[in-house]
């Protein structure tokens, strides 16, 4: 993600436009369809969603719920979540003045950015981070911190000493990501209580996004940051249908928060976007009412993927941290590397060569040379997708040996 002013910026573009490109992400599936590969750079899945959320929502359309939902999210949408968040965090909602849905996390962080950050706020990230916090910072006039999370061979983690220095007078708040897009990493409850401590102290606000929040393996559990104490009025929580129910195409999301916060998130949101879809949210008040069996069959499911994904890069000899939680896996390709070659130069190598997209590790960093020796691979994929991928790894990687 590029933060530098572009030279070339025309003249009816803007400075801020003109600071940010567009998202590697996205682009690398534009660049895998012209090659016929096989797509595990962006993150949506290739299975189908399940049949009884296709029909919730084919029924909403004909029941006709097809002009505008209320605009900070249609009753039934609101009542369902709220009656999931208890029972699944413990958290009491008032969905009449703490919930807005938005058209996916997307639009819930930065809706959320702009109705609490001023220009020249500092907002710290860790790093490395979904690629969107870059540019949301920058639209909204903040100044990112970034903050390492280091590999260790336990998992990624921050150092406590560095977390605590990038809090200054000008903090307003932070993003936490967990499970956390790309590294896999789920933040531990003492975790989430040393950055629930500093954010106390300092009076910052905290932005979650917890839109993996029931992919997380070998029994770990998902805590939601403001459910610590002290922490509900000064978090918004972000959570979204598409990686639950495997719907990323439909947009509808949610941005928890107290009242204050509310008031203000909507406002930002009627006027960017009017509403989320009104079919896919009643549809969504169906999935959000599924029973629990559901979310531990999606884990199961996924951890399943997970397995499958990591024998194939190792038998194509690729290394990289096994996720704790999320479906990513951020891969370091240095013995793979040719003279001079990057890891996006790399990865349209591999694309070519290998027939695999993947993105570009320095997409989820700032300065992105930090992340110029890695490459993230994402399997919510069917298993006969990722059996081909790791085929076609197994294959490239014979004739490009490390
Ligand atoms: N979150 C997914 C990813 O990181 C999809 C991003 C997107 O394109 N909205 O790949």
């Amino acid at each position: 993600m590029a933060q530098t002013p572009d030279p070339e910026k025309h003249k009816y573009v803007s400075s801020k436009a003109a600071l940010f490109e567009e998202s590697v992400i996205r682009k690398m599936t534009q660049v895998c369809l012209q090659h016929g590969g096989v797509n595990l750079a962006q993150g949506f899945p290739d299975f189908p969603t399940p049949p009884e959320i296709q029909e919730a929502c084919i029924k909403a359309i004909r029941d006709g719920h097809n002009q505008y939902a209320r605009t900070w999210g249609a009753p039934s949408m609101v009542e369902a979540l709220a009656e999931k968040m208890l029972w699944f965090q413990g958290m009491r909602i008032d969905p009449g003045s703490e919930v807005t849905i938005c058209c996916g996390t997307t639009e819930a962080m930065i809706a959320s950015l702009l109705a609490t950050i001023d220009p020249g706020d500092e907002v710290i990230v860790t790093s490395p981070f979904y690629e969107n916090y870059g540019a949301d910072t920058i639209l909204c006039g903040a100044v990112p911190r970034y903050v390492t999370l280091h590999p260790t061979p336990g998992g990624f983690e921050f150092d406590r000493d560095e977390l605590a220095a990038a809090f200054t007078s000008r903090t307003r708040g932070i993003i936490v990501n967990t499970p956390n897009n790309p590294t896999g990493k789920v933040y531990s409850r003492d975790e989430h209580q040393f950055i629930a401590d500093l954010c106390i102290r300092h009076d910052v606000l905290v932005f979650t996004d917890e839109i993996y929040e029931h992919i997380l393996y070998d029994g770990r559990t998902h805590i939601a940051i403001a459910t610590l104490p002290g922490m509900a009025e000064r978090t918004i929580t972000i959570g979204g249908l598409s990686k639950t129910y495997s719907v990323t195409g439909w947009r509808v999301a949610w941005a928890i928060a107290a009242p204050p916060i509310t008031a203000a998130i909507r406002k930002v949101h009627d006027f960017l976007t009017v509403g989320a879809p009104h079919p896919m949210q009643v549809a969504g008040a169906a999935a959000l009412r599924l029973p629990k069996s559901f979310y531990s069959d999606l884990a199961r499911d996924y951890s399943r993927r997970r397995d499958m994904m990591w024998t194939g890069l190792k038998a194509a000899s690729f290394t990289g941290h096994y996720p704790e939680g999320a479906y990513y896996i951020m891969c370091d390709v240095t013995p793979f590397l040719r003279a001079g070659e990057d890891d996006t130069a790399f990865a349209l190598r591999l694309v070519k060569e290998a027939g695999v997209a993947t993105v570009p590790g320095s997409s989820f960093y700032s300065p992105p040379l930090l992340g110029n020796r890695q490459i993230r691979f994402c399997f919510c994929k069917k298993d006969e997708t990722l059996a081909d991928a790791a085929i076609r790894l197994r294959q490239w990687t014979e004739c490009n040996r490390p």
